[in-house]
C-alpha cells in the first residue's frame, strides 16, 4: 500500500511524526509493505512554493492507495485553497466516518458508548464545496448575505448506503439525524433516501431524530446509538460533541472515503493553543490511520490490513488504560514518546 502523507499546520507535523513509527510497526508485523511518500500543504507549502496546495500534490494523491492529511489552518491562508476541502472535493470523498467510543481508564462523561457518525462531506451548507465553481455565499448588499445549502438525491442515497453498510458490520442500527420539520424539502429528501436504502437492509433497523433533540439524546444516552447518518454541517457539529463525550478530541479518528480514494484526517483542528509543545495527543491521527488501513483491506480483500487496524485499536485502548499517553487522556508522556510507546506495544 502506498501512502501520501501531508503533515499540515499547527500540531499536524508533531502528531504525524509521532504516528509514523506506529505505521512502520504494523507494516512489519503484518507484512503490509507500506510505502510512505511525504509532501507539504498549508503554511509549509506557502513558504516553499507560494501556494497552499500544488497541482502535483493532487496528481500524486490520485495515484496512491491512501492519503494522510494533518489538520490545516485554512482560514489563515487568505484567498488560498483550503487543502481539506480541496481533497474532499477533488477526490469525491463523500463519506466522513467519525467513530466515537469510550476507553477504559478515561473519565466517563456520559457513560460507556461506541458509535459512529457518518457525515455527508461534499454538499450541504458548505459554501466552499457545494457548487461546481464559485462559492455559495453571496454578499447581496454590504449588510446582507445569502448562503445556499445544496442537497441532492444522489449524495443522500450514497451517504445513507455507506451508513447502512457500516451498521450491517456493527450493531445493526442506523439513526438518521435531520431538521425536516423546518428544512422540509432538503431534509425531507435526505430522509426519503434513507428510508429507501433501509429497505435493502432488512437486518438493520432505523430511527429518525431531529437534530436539536439529538444533542440532548447524545449527551443523555449515547449508548442507544450505533451508526448516525446526517448531512454535512449537522455531522460536523455532532461529531465534535460525540468525540469530546468519549473523553477527548484527541481520541477522535476520522476517515474521508469515496468510491476510489480515502483520506485519513483527524476530526479535530490545528489546536494552535498547544502547537509545538509536544503535548498533543497523536491517537486521533493513529486511529484515523487505522480506519484507512481497514478501508484498504476491505476494498482489496486483504485481511492483514484489517488485522493491523484491529491491532492498532486494541493497542490504543491498552495504552490509554496504562496511561501510556498524553495528559488530555490522563497520561504524562509527550507526543513523541506516546507514538514511540505505542509502536513498541505493536511490535510485541
Ligand atoms: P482550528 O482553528 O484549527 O479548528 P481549534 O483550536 O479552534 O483549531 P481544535 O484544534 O479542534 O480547534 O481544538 C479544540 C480544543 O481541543 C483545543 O483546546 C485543543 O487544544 C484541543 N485538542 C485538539 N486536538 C487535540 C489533540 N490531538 N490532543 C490534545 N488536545 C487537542
Amino acid at each position: 500500500m502506498r501512502l501520501l502523507v501531508l503533515p499540515g499546520d499547527g500540531i499536524g507535523p508533531e502528531i504525524t511524526a509521532a504516528s509514523m513509527p506506529v505505521l512502520q510497526a504494523v507494516s512489519e508485523r503484518f507484512g503490509l509493505g507500506l510505502k510512505i511518500d511525504e509532501d507539504v500543504v498549508g503554511h509549509e507549502s506557502l513558504k516553499q512554493h507560494g501556494v497552499s496546495v500544488r497541482p502535483e500534490v493532487l496528481e500524486a494523491a490520485r495515484k496512491v492507495d491512501g492519503l494522510v492529511l494533518g489538520p490545516t489552518a485554512a482560514f489563515e491562508y487568505k484567498g488560498e485553497i483550503n487543502p481539506s476541502m480541496f481533497f474532499r472535493k477533488s477526490l469525491d470523498l463523500f463519506a466522513n466516518i467519525r467513530p466515537a467510543r469510550t476507553y477504559p481508564g478515561v473519565k466517563l462523561r456520559a457513560g460507556e458508548f461506541d458509535l459512529v457518525v457518518v457525515r455527508e462531506n461534499t454538499e450541504g451548507f458548505y459554501a466552499d464545496r457545494n457548487m461546481e465553481s464559485g462559492g455559495s455565499e453571496m454578499l447581496v448588499t454590504k449588510d446582507m448575505v445569502i448562503s445556499l445549502r445544496r442537497i441532492t438525491r444522489h449524495c443522500c442515497a450514497r451517504i445513507a448506503r455507506a451508513a447502512f453498510e457500516l451498521a450491517a458490520r456493527r450493531k445493526k442500527h442506523v439513526t438518521a439525524v435531520h431538521k425536516a420539520n423546518v428544512l422540509k424539502r432538503g431534509d425531507g429528501l435526505f430522509l426519503e433516501e434513507c428510508r429507501k436504502v433501509a429497505k435493502d437492509f432488512p437486518g438493520v433497523t432505523m430511527d429518525e431524530i431531529i437534530v436539536d433533540a439529538m444533542m440532548a439524546h447524545a449527551v443523555r444516552n449515547p449508548q442507544r446509538f450505533d451508526v448516525i447518518v446526517t448531512t454535512n454541517m449537522f455531522g460536523d457539529i455532532l461529531s465534535d460533541l460525540t468525540s469530546e463525550l468519549s473523553g477527548s478530541l484527541g481520541l477522535g479518528g476520522s476517515l474521508n472515503a469515496g468510491a476510489d480514494h480515502a483520506m485519513a484526517q483527524t476530526a479535530h483542528g490545528t489546536a494552535p493553543d498547544i502547537a509545538g509543545k509536544n503535548v498533543a495527543n497523536p491517537f486521533s491521527l493513529v486511529l484515523s490511520l487505522s480506519l484507512l488501513l481497514a478501508w484498504h483491506g476491505r476494498r482489496k480483500g486483504l485481511k492483514a490490513f484489517e488485522a493491523a487496524s484491529d491491532a492498532i485499536e486494541k493497542a490504543v485502548e491498552q495504552a490509554v488504560a496504562a496511561r501510556e499517553a498524553t495528559a488530555d487522556v490522563g497520561g504524562s508522556l509527550g507526543t513523541r514518546d506516546t507514538g514511540a510507546a505505542l509502536a513498541n506495544r505493536l511490535k510485541a
